[in-house]
């Protein structure tokens, strides 16, 4: 089953852009029973994480607490990577790049307090999330 990637425009350096709803109608739009649905960003300084939905205070303290444990300047040593953008590297890898939730009926099984976000590490970028689904 064929589903279209999403295109994801963020707009600031680091972000975390909730894509729940363009997930769910990418899903509904492809006609998806149950089974499970993985969702995956193929870059190096982004990532996919699943987590609170309602207080946008959550959002603001993750990215702030990554930022703590991962300064852009680093704390004993230097980092090497030219391009200086090593703690995009290491939040994106710390993250992870991809998350799978179980689907029914089309549905996503998420909790109530879930959303699922793109998490922007260097940007504003042009981004793109795949959605591959596996029936049951
Ligand atoms: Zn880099």
């Amino acid at each position: 089953m064929h589903i279209p990637r999403l295109e994801i425009a963020t707009g600031a350096r680091t972000e975390l852009v909730d894509i729940t709803d363009r997930v769910s109608r990418a899903l509904r739009q492809a006609g998806a029973a149950s089974g499970a649905l993985l969702v995956f960003s193929p870059h190096t300084t982004a990532g996919i994480a699943i987590q609170e939905n309602a207080d946008p205070d959550v959002r603001h303290d993750l990215l702030l607490a990554l930022e703590n444990a991962v300064p852009a300047r680093a704390a004993r040593g230097a980092y090497r990577h030219a391009e200086g953008n090593t703690d995009a590297h290491v939040k994106s890898a710390l993250v992870g790049t991809s998350q799978w939730v179980p689907v029914e009926d089309g549905r996503l099984v998420l909790g109530t307090w879930q959303g699922i976000y793109l998490c922007e590490f260097d940007g504003p970028r042009q981004r793109h999330v795949y959605l591959t689904f596996v029936p049951a």
